[in-house]
């Protein structure tokens, strides 16, 4: 389901961008800068490119069933035509509020196929996105999120911030005025099933401290016991 041009913009029906060569190297051998469609040259370390996601709608051409950027669908995710539904990437799902949700993650597939499945069967299910939750690997990097993380503090939320001696694993805890809202992880893996517990519940960034332990996925190969994440994010918090 790839989509778009990989840098640079251009595709997708906007003007052709301007005549350019390729990205000035670094030195080193790898990206030094890139410059936009608009001729603005970003000088950088390093390029990453992301192809971007998008419906391949080729299964249903020339059918009868309602498309726009992705196969539209109900909150049951049924199509126009009986019987016909669409989940994951290419299902665009119109919402009883006006609202149209596209995701384009594994697990809101994964959990929109559980919920047809169960539709089939004679059950009645509508779906809801529930807490955002995305899990990634960068290079050899796991990386998770769970409900809402801003990039930066603001008046309303407050980062706790753990950074492993080599810069290598990190734990960003964010509460609103002391309800847990949001974590970033990276280089170790939290349990979905507890840190979603924790923000449907609204639990307190105390308790979230307190019990960090129990959304520890993996502490037997991590190098990072919990209670010295624990004891240096209570410190940051007193
Ligand atoms: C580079 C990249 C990185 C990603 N990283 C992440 C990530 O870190 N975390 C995350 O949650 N999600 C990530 N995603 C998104 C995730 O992969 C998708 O959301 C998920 O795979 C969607 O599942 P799906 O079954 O809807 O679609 P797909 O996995 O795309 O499966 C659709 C299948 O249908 C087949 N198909 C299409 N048209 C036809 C046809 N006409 N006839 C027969 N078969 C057809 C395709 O070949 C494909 O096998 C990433 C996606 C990409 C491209």
């Amino acid at each position: 389901m790839w989509g778009g041009p990989p840098w640079g913009g251009g595709g997708w029906g906007g003007p052709p961008p301007p005549p350019r060569g390729p990205p000035p190297r670094g030195g080193g051998g790898g990206g030094g800068a890139l410059t936009t469609d608009q001729g603005e040259r970003i000088d950088c370390q390093f390029v990453g490119l992301t192809a971007g996601v998008r419906p391949n709608l080729s299964a249903v051409q020339g059918s009868d069933i309602r498309t726009r950027e992705g196969i539209l669908v109900d909150e049951q995710l049924r199509t126009n035509i009986a019987d016909v539904y669409a989940i994951g990437d290419c299902a665009e799902i119109e919402r009883a509020d006006g609202s149209v949700l596209l995701e384009q993650v594994w697990y809101t597939g994964k959990a929109q196929g559980e919920l047809v499945a169960g539709n089939v069967l004679g059950g009645d299910a509508t779906y809801t996105p529930g807490i955002w939750f995305n899990s990634a690997k960068f290079l050899d990097i796991e990386y998770q999120t769970y409900g809402e993380v801003l990039n930066a503090a603001d008046t309303e939320h407050t980062h706790l911030y753990w950074e492993r001696e080599d810069g290598r694993a990190s734990l960003r805890l964010v509460h609103q005025r002391g309800t847990f809202v949001g974590v970033n992880i990276m280089g170790m893996r939290l349990r979905h099933r507890v840190c979603e517990a924790w923000l449907r519940e609204g639990r307190s960034i105390e308790h979230v401290l307190a019990h960090l332990h129990e959304a520890a996925f993996d502490p037997e190969l991590s190098r990072d016991p919990i209670p010295t994440i624990r004891a240096s994010l209570s410190e940051a918090r007193a």
